[in-house]
């Protein structure tokens, strides 16, 4: 059955408006969209939801997210000044202190908080994929779960590879239309250069998307250039040796195969001009976390060049623990904010606007997870991904422009609806597929059990 949304602003995409406009739907997929009146009298026999003074757009994507670390929100607030202390509290609470059923609940609340927020597709890596999987299949979102792989002794790179492979058989099983799995070598310096090279490997051979985590910390480059710093210290301490190769992140992963699998890379905020040229041609994509860099004190990657270059870039919140939400407007409004406001940056960075905001955080992001095919655009065929924003509040009256409107004042508590593949997820203020009150009390719950050493 054809069903009609209409609302006074539809965004196709970041470079259309349609005032008074509607988008027609069938089962899974966008079939029409239009003027209000055109799909009126062409559908007379559908159902309209009218959304008044409000935006339907394409449903934003998170490119990079950890779900079953939102149970960590908040928690490492005291460690923050020093990363790898931040990263050893983190592994010990996610190891040690939560059971599978935990981690479940962890992932599906942060989908809840991702839906709430108008979010349709999700990039996440995880150390429990089937978990995250399963979240976000429950929630209803879309998205690719990336199973993590750790090791930086390259004594133990067959083992772990070998590891990594009957994981990802048995993750095969859970894939369903909505989501797929990928891989992920979780970082240079807590992965050894050969066990990179078998991962690439088996990312290419059995077409598994590849993402990774480069180029983020100041921990890592000194690691990289060096092998000084917290990381080669922490190897040291284990008996791992470790000789720095004295070249940037991107070239080291270009080394080790990563780039040959055009992977996802998140962060990638100390580059320069030749990684930037390194990655556009290795057709790598990336996941601008800005809020989490700088919560973290890691710096601000160069989000402009990014898009000057025609990088394929899309915006990610990283994981909550370092956030502290997941809301993909506040997002985009950062990253343009701090691009446009930081001392010394080239005019590139003042022509950032609310249109480039929109495009990555809604086809950018399916670029980045190449799912572009599928979403990321309200065009006939696409699938029926989208997201309604009330744009009536009192902080976005009167109202000149609803582009620059939705990401300079609103926020993801504005959004009215979220819709994956037709499937109404969230609307009327309830995520429709879960039940909400019985995860919040299990986060509670589980809150007790994180925070144990207290
Ligand atoms: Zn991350």
């Amino acid at each position: 059955m054809t069903k009609l949304y209409t609302a006074r602003w539809i965004l196709p995409d970041a470079s259309s408006l349609i005032e008074s406009g509607a988008v027609a739907i069938e089962a899974s997929q966008v079939i029409a969209v239009g003027s209000r009146d055109e799909l009126v009298s062409q559908f007379p026999k559908a159902p309209v939801r009218d959304f008044g003074e409000a935006a339907i757009l394409p449903g934003f994507v998170n490119a990079h997210s950890h779900l079953e670390l939102t149970a960590m929100r908040g928690y490492l607030e005291r460690e923050e000044a020093d990363f790898f202390s931040w990263l050893r509290k983190l592994t010990i609470a996610r190891l040690e202190r939560m059971t599978l059923d935990d981690l479940y609940v962890s992932a599906a609340w942060g989908a809840i908080e991702a839906a709430r927020a108008g979010v349709t597709c999700v990039g996440d890596a995880s150390d429990a994929a089937s978990t995250s999987m399963r979240a976000l299949s429950d929630v209803g979102l879309r998205g690719i779960v990336y199973q993590e792989s750790f090791g930086p002794n390259p004594a133990e790179a067959r083992e772990n590879l070998d590891k990594l492979r009957e994981k990802v058989a048995r993750l095969r099983e859970h894939e369903t239309e909505l989501v797929n799995i990928g891989v992920s070598p979780h970082a240079p310096y807590s992965v050894s250069g050969s066990q990179l090279e078998l991962i690439a490997d088996l990312a290419n051979t059995e077409k598994l998307p590849l993402m990774m985590h480069a180029a983020e910390s100041e921990a890592e480059s000194l690691f990289m250039r060096e092998g000084h710093g917290p990381f080669a210290e922490g190897l040291a301490r284990r008996g791992i040796g470790w000789r720095a190769p004295g070249i940037s992140t991107i070239q080291y992963l270009a080394r080790h195969g990563i780039l040959q699998t055009s992977p996802l890379l998140a962060h990638c905020i100390r580059v320069d001009d030749a990684d930037l040229e390194t990655i556009k041609e290795a057709d790598a994509k990336i996941a601008h976390c800005p809020k989490s860099n700088a919560k973290l004190g890691h710096g601000r990657a160069p989000f402009a060049d990014f898009v000057e270059k025609g990088i394929k870039v899309g915006f990610g919140s990283d994981s909550v623990a370092s956030n502290n939400n997941c809301d993909m407007i506040e997002e985009a409004r950062f990253a343009i904010l701090t691009a446009r406001g930081t001392v010394g940056v080239s005019s590139t960075g003042q022509k950032l606007n609310a249109e480039i905001a929109l495009e990555a955080l809604t086809v950018g992001g399916a670029r980045a997870l190449s799912l572009e095919a599928q979403t990321g655009v309200l065009i006939e065929g696409a699938q029926a991904d989208m997201t309604v924003v009330d744009l009536d509040g009192a902080h976005q009256v009167p109202l000149h422009d609803a582009l620059a409107a939705l990401i300079f004042s609103s926020s993801g508590r504005d959004v009215l609806m979220t819709m994956v593949a037709g499937n109404e997820v969230f609307s009327e203020g309830r995520v429709h597929t879960v039940d909400e009150d019985h995860l919040r009390a299990r986060m509670k719950e589980i809150l007790k059990t994180v925070t144990s050493d207290k």
